[in-house]
């Protein structure tokens, strides 16, 4: 791994970033479950475990290469955060 010359100052901000991005982690699982949570009590759920259905639409599975990794599906185009990741 190379060595960067960072001052103390800008490692902490390298630090800071990357707590900041483990919290948004935590968030988007959070947000998943109540998602799944949302749409298992109004009779939508998947049990498969090979699909990664979305959560802001039916779209029933991920589908890679869209912009900006976005679901290539047509009727979705979500993020695929926005999809029902594995745990
Ligand atoms: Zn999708
Ligand atoms: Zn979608």
């Amino acid at each position: 791994m190379q060595e960067y010359d960072l001052t103390d100052a800008q490692k902490k901000a390298f630090a800071d970033n990357e707590a900041d991005f483990r919290r948004l982690d935590a968030q988007v699982r959070g947000t998943q479950e109540t998602a799944r949570a949302r749409l298992i009590a109004h009779g939508w759920g998947s049990d498969s475990e090979e699909t990664i259905p979305c959560l802001s639409c039916p779209c029933p599975d991920f589908q890679p290469g869209g912009a900006l990794h976005k679901c290539k599906r047509g009727s979705c185009r979500h993020p695929l955060s926005d999809h029902d990741l594995p745990e």
